[in-house]
């Protein structure tokens, strides 16, 4: 089976109201890339702080400004229209149990933890760029990993979206001197704790980076250490549903990976990738 579950129905620009990209027609559109891709399963992740109850997290000025629809409207919405449904939340140091009182309540089939945010500024954000007068980037990998692990360990969430996310902007910002396994090392143990799912995001062939997250060094740790994957796109638009999947396949293979972690009702389970590549477009 092929997943595609970290998507959104809309880019992460301003002017994108839910009555435009929270349609059956926006719906219909994503299901046809999805059949087109050979993608079985689809579900929807919208950015939590995109939602008025985010705030109860967090109130970061990005966040406050974004924060404009209704959480339960959106659950309602994707679950009317037989997708499953996910959130893609932050994780936010301190809020966990606020957090948890968010998620706990409302019909997740999963929720996909991430990382965008170091302290105030962002890895993948020019608005809040963390690199901006931030030259040290042993320091900024060292804070992007620990926030990662705390993420994993927190047991908040069932996939640790875009795991290697600090890489996004490749050599257009300042790399490691480090060899990188050092910095992924805590996150792989906390992965290995937690047993959250790590995602396969083919995102990063979209960004300057122009890899996969995560990187191929990551991966063979998070495949010793025992770690389930799960498979998405990160797609904001119907023609990035199931983006990079040939690759995708082709790296799983590689390091021995023959099953995808599959969701419903948070619970997760496990279903055999395609044998071949190729199948699946
Ligand atoms: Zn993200
Ligand atoms: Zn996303």
């Amino acid at each position: 089976m092929l997943t595609d579950y970290h998507l959104h129905l809309r880019p992460d620009e301003p002017d994108t109201p839910p009555e435009r990209y929270f349609t059956a027609e926006n719906v219909a559109r994503y299901r046809e890339a999805a059949d087109a891709a050979g993608v079985e399963e689809l579900g929807v992740s919208e950015h939590v702080y995109r939602f008025t109850q985010a705030l109860d997290l967090w109130r970061h000025p990005f966040w406050e400004e974004q924060a404009r629809d209704d959480l339960d409207a959106y659950c309602e919405f994707v679950r009317g229209e037989g997708l499953k449904l996910g959130v893609e939340c932050d994780f936010v140091p301190g809020a966990e149990d606020r957090t948890a009182n968010l998620l706990g309540p409302r019909p997740f089939d999963y929720v996909v933890g991430s990382v965008h945010f170091i302290g105030e500024q962002a890895v993948d954000h020019e608005g809040w760029d963390v690199w901006e007068g931030q030259g040290d980037a042993d320091e900024v990998w060292r804070r992007y990993f620990e926030a990662l692990a705390e993420c994993a360990r927190s047991g908040l969430f069932e996939i640790l979206a875009h795991p290697d996310l600090v890489k996004v902007w490749g050599r257009s910002r300042p790399l490691p001197e480090r060899d990188p396994r050092h910095f992924y090392e805590p996150a792989v143990e906390a992965i290995a704790e937690s047993g959250i799912a790590v995602e396969l995001s083919t995102a990063g062939l979209r960004k300057p980076v122009g890899e996969l997250y995560p990187s191929p060094g990551f991966a063979e740790m998070c495949v010793e250490a025992g770690a389930p994957f799960a498979l998405s796109s990160d797609a904001h638009l119907p023609e990035q549903v199931g983006f990079g999947y040939d690759r995708a396949l082709e790296f799983l293979g590689e390091l021995g990976v023959e099953e995808i972690a599959v969701f419903e009702n948070r619970e997760r389970r496990l279903e055999p990738l395609p044998a071949a590549v190729g199948e699946a477009r």
